[in-house]
């Protein structure tokens, strides 16, 4: 399959049939595609965030002390660095990218080691993932990230997914679950997904209470649905997709 990058440059997406991953060879764009940190079709920021920051605190509640260091591993300008500390975690932002704007004073060193590291939406921007892997797993042996997985291999056009994201020419990296286990497998390390959250953990890591874990997941989701129902925004629709589709055509335009 090829693809019409930022509106202007082709690509060629390859298909690797052994772990059955998806990935754009030499991104020579990425200047450009950049010159942005958060593109402006991702309207979805803060609802993902919003939703990110519950999971999350479910997961730690649930498996580590309150006393942890958590590391956001690709933490954009800050958000959920500053929502997690917000609900008590020593939360530290880590980003190469991207400017921290809102946990400024909480970055992380770089080299010390943390109990938890975090990558959201940061891993189809890989370039060489199993590089930045290698470095996140000498400083933790637990990596809580999303990425949407490859629903299917064999695609015609990048219009077939949205996840593809050429006009904005950022995702070049994609994984099946196939792909993420060979990864978990290469490191020695254990692939657990709860929900949306892929994670490669240290063997027995996430392995009992894993349905209390999936109720609270559900019934956390069902209470915020039934407030914004009833509650919040009874009369008035979310923006988020008619925005983003706004967004995406007129940088399909140029
Ligand atoms: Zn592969």
């Amino acid at each position: 399959m090829s693809g019409q990058i930022l509106g202007k440059y082709f690509a060629n997406y390859w298909v690797c049939k052994n772990c059955e991953c998806i990935f754009i060879d030499k991104p020579f764009w990425l200047n450009e595609a950049y010159s942005e940190s958060i593109v402006r079709t991702d309207t979805g920021i803060m609802v993902r965030n919003i939703n990110t920051c519950n999971q999350l605190m479910i997961i730690f509640n649930t498996y580590f002390n309150p006393e942890i260091k958590v590391v956001d591993y690709g933490g954009g300008y800050g958000i959920l660095a500053r929502m997690l500390r917000d609900k008590g975690v020593n939360a530290l932002w880590y980003d190469k990218f991207s400017q921290n704007l809102l946990a400024r004073g909480f970055e992380y060193d770089g080299h010390s080691k943390a109990d938890a590291m975090l990558a959201f939406e940061v891993m189809e921007h890989l370039e060489d993932p199993m590089e930045t892997l290698n470095e996140i797993f000498e400083k933790t042996d637990c990596f809580i990230f999303s990425t949407d997985l490859l629903p299917r291999l064999n695609y015609k056009s990048t219009n077939e997914w949205w996840y593809f994201a050429p006009e904005a020419g950022q995702h070049i990296f994609f994984y099946s679950e196939k792909t993420l286990k060979t990864i978990a497998n290469n490191f020695g390390l254990e692939y657990s997904k709860i929900n949306k959250l892929h994670i490669f953990h240290k063997k027995g890591m996430f392995k009992n209470k894993r349905v209390i874990v999936k109720v609270k997941f559900f019934v956390g989701r069902v209470f915020i649905k039934l407030l914004d129902f009833f509650i919040f925004e009874s009369r008035f629709k979310s923006r988020m997709w008619d925005d983003h589709r706004d967004m995406r055509s007129k940088m399909n335009n140029g």
